[in-house]
């Protein structure tokens, strides 16, 4: 506060670098559709053998070196754009917290409990485009900040709650109003990571429907192609940035410059690619931070759960056995005509987070 004057500066500047850095400074990827059986083939793909050893990386249970190998072998283990690593199913292990003004949700459902707003980083830098309405800032925290309490393993804040409920490779236009139309009923908010190619005109409404209900906008790349953003499973700053620029714009224009998105969701996780330090530079001069998960429904694990309780179940598991009940919560989940099952669990998921006492945040 007492900075306003600077932050404005360093926001104009921060301006003035992203229009800069959109400038295309080579030649562009070229992004080709990406069409939506191979998304689920290759998301149907993934594996729960994989799983084990990415949830030790994760835990920290093996030497850096070791890490770095398993990592390897997990990410050439399915090939180009192979299955998303369960790698996916691992985390990072989280404290948070904050409670949820009921005042705050009225908009997205009677019993809501989105998380009370976050102490740090709470505004917004004047000029700089929100991923959700400054509304519902209220429960809005930093992904940053949400990161770091997960690997740190520290809470946010002492003897609170909070779940981050995140759906991957939307926008489906048969599967998110659905997603939406649950959210709405249990009065939950969620933050959902898209491809920029679905973030279209025709896909406005859906995207303004978002933010009118207290959910945050997130990007997952452009296309969600392992092998243009992780050539021979190494992450390649040039595709990524690019793919980020893409996606940017798109959701911009179809938001009509009003709303943008700084949050960055890897495909098939940062866990499990090598030598993203250099891209992960490169997406934090922008003002962009990327976040992985720490509890899943393994609704793209290889030998997947075939019900209801079985993917609550798998979710709890993994956070107890692999996270140490964490406080803080980013659940992955993913958005797609495929995921049928995930629609059908995503009551009884919210259900039993209450339950454990978690109220629910959407990620900045
Ligand atoms: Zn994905």
């Amino acid at each position: 506060m007492k900075m306003r004057l600077c932050r404005l500066c360093l926001a104009l500047i921060g301006t003035a670098m992203l229009l800069v850095s959109c400038q295309p400074a080579r030649d562009p990827l070229p992004l080709p559709q990406h069409e939506q059986s191979d998304l689920d083939e290759m998301m149907s793909s993934t594996h729960r053998k994989v799983s084990q050893e990415q949830a030790a990386i994760n835990a920290g249970l093996l030497d850096d070196e070791t890490s770095a190998t398993k990592r390897h072998d997990v990410s050439t283990a399915f090939g180009e754009d192979a299955a998303p690593p369960a790698a996916a199913e691992s985390a990072i292990k989280s404290g948070s917290d904050r409670v949820l003004k009921d005042s705050e949700l009225a908009e997205i459902g009677e019993s809501s409990e989105a998380a009370e707003a976050s102490e740090t980083g709470e505004e917004a830098e004047p000029g700089e485009l929100l991923n959700h309405k400054p509304e519902f800032s209220s429960y809005a925290y930093d992904t940053l900040a949400v990161r770091e309490a997960m690997q740190n393993q520290v809470a946010l804040e002492e003897g609170k709650r909070i779940a981050f409920l995140t759906f991957d490779d939307g926008i489906d236009v048969v599967s998110t109003p659905q997603l939406l139309d649950i959210l709405k009923d249990m009065g939950v908010p969620a933050t959902f990571f898209m491809l920029g190619q679905s973030m279209h005109a025709d896909n406005r409404a859906i995207l303004e429907r978002m933010l009118d209900e207290g959910h945050a906008l997130a990007l997952h790349s452009f296309n969600h192609s392992y092998k243009q953003l992780y050539p021979e499973g190494v992450g390649n700053v040039d595709a990524v940035l690019e793919q980020l620029r893409t996606s940017q714009e798109m959701l911009e224009e179809t938001l009509d410059g009003k709303y943008s998105s700084k949050v960055w969701r890897y495909p098939g996780g940062h866990m499990s690619w090598k030598n993203l330090g250099p891209v992960d530079d490169a997406l934090a001069e922008l003002g962009v931070h990327w976040i992985d998960w720490n509890a899943l429904n393994e609704d793209a694990a290889t030998y997947k759960p075939t019900t209801v309780d079985g993917q609550v179940e798998a979710l709890l598991d993994g956070w107890r056995r692999f996270h140490g009940e964490a406080d803080t919560m980013v659940v992955l989940m993913h958005d797609g005509g495929y995921y049928q099952l995930t629609r059908e669990s995503l009551p009884a998921i919210i259900r039993k987070l209450r339950e454990l006492d978690f109220s629910f945040g959407i990620l900045k």
